[in-house]
């Protein structure tokens, strides 16, 4: 884990880093709170933040304050070390949105184990942020998690002019396996669906679960054919695959029907794009199922 030091005296950087290396952290060090305040408006910001709360100019307060206004994706556990140690400045550093206070000459046991306390609550966040973005069912992102993803990706393609492609498919009858077979066969079903789906992307492609049995895959910097070309492989995929149930005797053959898009240098936003692929989607399956159509 990423550790940022700020610290204006030269001996209390070396001390703090020498702890924090022999305690297994990734040290980034600042000798003022203006060099602090750059590192954590990078994107790359350390998880953790061990301000002096002394320091010219920016001081660690001030730090703190203005780390706190910005909207981030990812918290920032802030512990401010300083000498100030009457009750006001606690309370003024626990209202500037530090998570800690430690004051000076501190005790190294201490500040290891307050430093936990950070970790423990960052790494919390991050597990509440994976099961945020996860389908649970097929690990795959889920509705909500690919919506940001692809939003993300249009603004990218706006800006630098480059194409994107959209798949959405569907399991064609597929209320006949979980009818058939049990929803728990029908729930293997998906989960191998997943598989296949995503093991027909390109690695910089993602995909998620749209729905039920609804899948949808971004495909940056794809053109129009060759998104078609990676849905016709999943399409062929699952039709030559049929999936083995628990019971490994019983095999059931699958297929989807796919509906395609994609923006080429033009503008669209993800609620146009999904409902192009919808329409396209809606089409293949009117036609008979087991198809992909690009929508027109
Ligand atoms: P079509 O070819 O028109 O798409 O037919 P379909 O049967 O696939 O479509 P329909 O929308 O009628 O049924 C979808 C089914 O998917 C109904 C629902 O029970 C099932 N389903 C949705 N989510 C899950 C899930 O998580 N697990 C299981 N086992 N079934 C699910
Ligand atoms: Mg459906
Ligand atoms: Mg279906």
């Amino acid at each position: 884990m990423r550790v940022l030091v700020a610290a204006d005296d030269g001996l209390s950087r070396k001390i703090l880093e020498d702890y924090l290396n022999s305690w297994g952290y990734d040290v980034v060090l600042a000798r003022n709170g203006k060099e602090a305040w750059d590192i954590l408006r990078e994107d790359d910001r350390p998880n953790i933040a061990i301000l002096d709360g002394v320091m010219p100019g920016m001081d660690g307060l001030e730090v703190c304050e203005r780390l706190r206004s910005l909207t981030l994706p990812k918290y920032v556990y802030v512990i401010i070390l300083t000498a100030l140690s009457s009750i006001e400045d606690v309370v003024k550093g626990l209202v500037a949105g530090a998570d800690d206070y430690i004051i000076k000459p501190f005790n190294h046991d201490e500040l290891k184990y307050r430093l936990k306390i950070g970790e423990r609550i960052i790494e919390l966040e991050q597990r509440i942020l994976c099961m945020a973005s996860t389908d649970y069912l097929t690990g795959m992102l889920n509705r909500r998690a690919f919506m940001e993803r692809l939003t993300g990706e249009i603004n990218r393609a706006r800006r630098q002019q480059i194409s994107l492609g959209i798949i959405i498919a569907d399991i064609d009858h597929f209320k006949r396996v979980n009818d058939n077979y049990g929803h728990q066969s029908g729930d293997l079903v998906l989960q191998e669906v997943a598989k296949l789906l995503l093991s027909s992307c390109r690695v910089y492609d993602f995909v998620g679960r749209y729905g039920g049995e609804e899948f949808i895959a971004c495909l940056p910097a794809a053109s129009i054919e060759e998104t078609y070309a990676i849905a016709e492989r999943m399409r062929q995929g699952l039709e030559s695959q049929p999936i083995p149930l628990l019971d490994q005797h019983t095999k059931v053959s699958i297929t989807a029907s796919f509906g395609v898009t994609g923006i080429s240098g033009g503008e669209a936003s993800a609620d146009e794009l999904i409902r192009w692929a919808d329409d396209a989607l809606y089409k293949a399956k009117n036609n008979g199922r087991n198809q992909v159509v690009i929508y027109q």
